[in-house]
């Protein structure tokens, strides 16, 4: 009888760590995009996102959602967060159309970030076009998202918004690379050693708050960093970004989300002298 009850117990136990690791696996992006779109009005839409896979039931009952709008009466401002503490360094790259947006992807990672403690290394980055955060009812042209992973497969994104004036030089940098995948979906093209540190963020307030991913799982508790300084970005640039994908669509922009109760930091050095 004992044996069995040992047997019973060891059999759950595996298949509890099978879930848990499963559940962990599941919590990335959606890779394959095209099981779901941005037409509101299709079945695979937004508004449906929450009803095609059960995984995906947080971006229908999710209370923490992303993206929002960055509403300065509802903002904190605060100094304690202190500085975007990143320590990235050059690594390998591929990059690969999604379907929906250009994923490029460092394969061992490519540094990290530090948030209250934790670090998150550095796994991939893509863009939304236009942007998915708002800043007072304000949308721009395009919107950076840095993926990070801790080890526990929690996420932190970093985010920088862009309007539409100079070229941007991270972009300019990957153009022929974007020539190289338009409509090729599903295949990796191999970029070489890209450095992050290649990214201007150009500013160190930044907006924090809670949130989750913006395509489906929908998955909660992301930690959103968004760079308070709106960068710029060539029209061609964002075209390129838009028929390299080349959906039929002209967003791949997920529309805001309730607040909730939720918090908005704004983080501004006390030294008025940095920006
Ligand atoms: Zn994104």
């Amino acid at each position: 009888m004992e044996k069995r009850l040992a047997t019973k117990i060891l059999f759950w136990s595996f298949f509890i760590a099978l879930v848990q690791f499963s559940c962990q696996v599941k919590s990335q992006e959606v890779e394959d995009e095209r099981e779901f779109n941005y037409d509101e009005e299709s079945e695979k839409g937004p508004a449906r996102w929450g009803d095609l896979h059960r995984e995906w039931s947080m971006c229908k009952n999710g209370q923490m959602q992303s993206p929002i709008d960055l509403l300065n009466e509802r903002v904190e401002i605060v100094s304690h967060l202190g500085r975007l503490n990143r320590s990235y360094h050059s690594s390998n790259a591929t990059i690969k159309n999604r379907g929906h947006d250009i994923m490029l992807k460092w394969i061992d990672g490519a540094g990290y970030i530090v948030v209250n403690g934790t670090q998150y290394v550095l796994k991939q980055l893509h863009w939304h076009s236009p942007s998915e955060h708002t800043i007072n009812g304000r949308r721009f042209n395009l919107e950076l998202h840095m993926v990070h992973e801790s080890p526990t497969g929690q996420t932190a994104v970093v985010a920088i918004m862009y309007k539409i004036g100079r070229p941007d030089s991270f972009l300019s940098m990957i153009t022929n690379h974007l020539a190289a995948i338009t409509d090729i979906t599903e295949k990796e093209i191999v970029l070489g050693i890209i450095d992050p540190k290649q990214i201007n963020i150009g500013s160190r307030k930044y907006y924090r708050y809670i949130g989750s991913l913006t395509i489906p799982p929908c998955t909660q508790n992301v930690v959103w960093t968004i760079v308070r300084k709106v960068r710029t970005v060539t029209r061609e640039q964002v075209r390129l970004l838009r028929v390299a994908v080349h959906d039929e669509s002209n967003s791949n922009a997920r529309s805001l989300q309730p607040i909730n109760r939720r918090k908005v930091h704004l983080y501004r050095p006390e030294d008025p002298q940095q920006n």
